[in-house]
């Protein structure tokens, strides 16, 4: 049973996909740790490898441990199906290759996860496919981007570090204005402050490794569909046809699924879905502080002489802030904000001061976690490439935890005082 419908989010988040009546009364799912499953009849594995049944077959391909999650995740986001997998750079990858072939096209916003940058403009560029990279809240650039070997349009619901805010139901109108796909990272924004589906995006892509689990415990990701994409009788996708055929609505999905996730291998294992389904229970209660101490974090900064600029959209003079007020309904504008100190050497004496604060490669845990990406994710970054993704020597991450707002301040502020 699925108590899901009626529920709030607050419940939901909670008892979606929850089965206890189908698990001998556990409140959690079991870790179903079995890499194949029996068959009762040879009939039957003929028919499950049809697609007949949803019978577990090898856990490369299904896990009755992920599948639960997947159930969560797609009740939490609106969509009609999901797939784990075993990162969020799996998903991506998974997603953008179900769409792409040599010689293909998308448009996507220039604000984008480091290793996704990597994947668009280096590793997808060794198979002839092009990715136009425009700025993420220019519309008519995305529009103007667009030709006819264009396969989807890529956004991040909340840019990193850049904090930029794309205008996602806009988006999604010049999208499917010309017969194209809204795929959508929402892993800093998560399900609980916007789901792109409802505004009309198609493909909603998570890095469950962030605040979905929210304990630094365990990676994973997801493709979550919403089932709404028209793919029949669109002439820019030809090869959906057998996908179509197979599943109708979900025919993205299964080619994700069918010809690139158990094909690559990027199997989710089901530990890591257990656990962040244990981190889900409370993903409601963690986003409410990660968003308050955020917003007062930033306030607190602004106050500090030594910073010498903040960009989160929860200030009233960031250029997102109305996109983000209007699309997040009111609730908070993230948990991850970034800040300007004199230079990168003003930089490390901050980092090197710090007490509480985690400083590490990782973002929406319960921990607060800082880092310079300058001199890390993006050190191996020309100039030119580190500029256009707004990546400058100044530049401090911060990704707000939920212990008590005054701690996470005292500790800043005591390494402000030392730089
Ligand atoms: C971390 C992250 C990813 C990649 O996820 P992994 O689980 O580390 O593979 C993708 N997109 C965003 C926005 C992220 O923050």
């Amino acid at each position: 049973m699925t108590r899901n419908n009626t529920l709030r989010f607050h419940s939901r988040v909670i008892h979606a996909g929850q089965t206890p009546d189908r698990w001998e009364g556990a409140t959690l799912p079991p870790i179903c740790q079995s890499a194949s499953h029996l068959h009762p009849t040879a009939e039957n594995l003929s028919q499950t490898f049809g697609g007949k049944t949803s019978d577990h077959i090898y856990m490369r391909l299904t896990n009755p441990t992920n599948r639960v999650l997947e159930e969560k995740l797609t009740a939490l986001e609106s969509g009609r199906g999901a797939v784990a997998m075993s990162s969020g750079m799996a998903a991506i990858t998974n997603a953008c290759m179900a769409l792409l072939r040599t010689g293909d096209e998308f448009v996507t916003g220039n604000s984008l996860f480091m290793s996704t940058y990597v994947l668009f403009a280096n590793i997808f560029k060794k198979y002839g496919i092009t990715a136009r990279l425009v700025e993420s809240t220019d519309l008519a650039a995305l529009e103007n981007a667009i030709s006819e070997k264009t396969r989807f349009i890529y956004l991040e619901t909340i840019g990193n570090p850049k904090m930029d805010v794309p205008d996602l139901a806009a988006a999604a109108e010049i999208a499917h204005r010309h017969g194209l796909p809204l795929l959508v990272d929402n892993t800093l924004a998560t399900p609980y402050l916007c789901r792109p589906l409802e505004l009309g995006a198609d493909v909603v892509i998570h890095s469950t490794t962030k605040y979905l689990s929210g304990h630094g415990d365990a990676t994973g990701g997801v493709v979550i569909d919403s089932g709404a994409f028209p793919w029949a009788g669109n002439d820019r996708f030809p090869d959906f046809k057998p996908f179509i055929d197979r599943k109708g609505p979900l025919a993205f999905l299964d080619k994700v699924w069918r010809e690139h996730h158990i094909n690559f291998g990027t199997t989710q294992a089901p530990l890591h879905s257990y656990l962040t389904m244990v981190g889900l229970d409370t993903l409601a209660l963690r986003m409410e502080r990660h968003l308050a101490n955020a917003q007062q974090v930033a306030a607190y900064l602004q106050s500090r002489s030594e910073v010498a600029w903040i960009n989160y959209p929860g200030l009233l003079d960031n250029p997102s802030h109305a996109v983000a007020d209007r699309q997040f309904g009111g609730l908070g504008f993230g948990g991850v904000l970034a800040f300007g100190l004199a230079d990168q050497a003003a930089c490390f004496r901050f980092i090197n001061s710090l007490q509480m604060v985690y400083h590490l490669a990782n973002l929406g845990d319960c921990k607060t976690l800082v880092i310079h990406p300058y001199s890390s994710q993006y050190l191996s970054f020309d100039e030119p490439t580190r500029q256009a993704l707004a990546i400058s020597a100044d530049l401090v991450r911060l990704s707000v935890g939920i212990e008590a707002v005054e701690d996470i301040c005292a500790d800043l502020g005591q390494a402000l005082d030392s730089i």
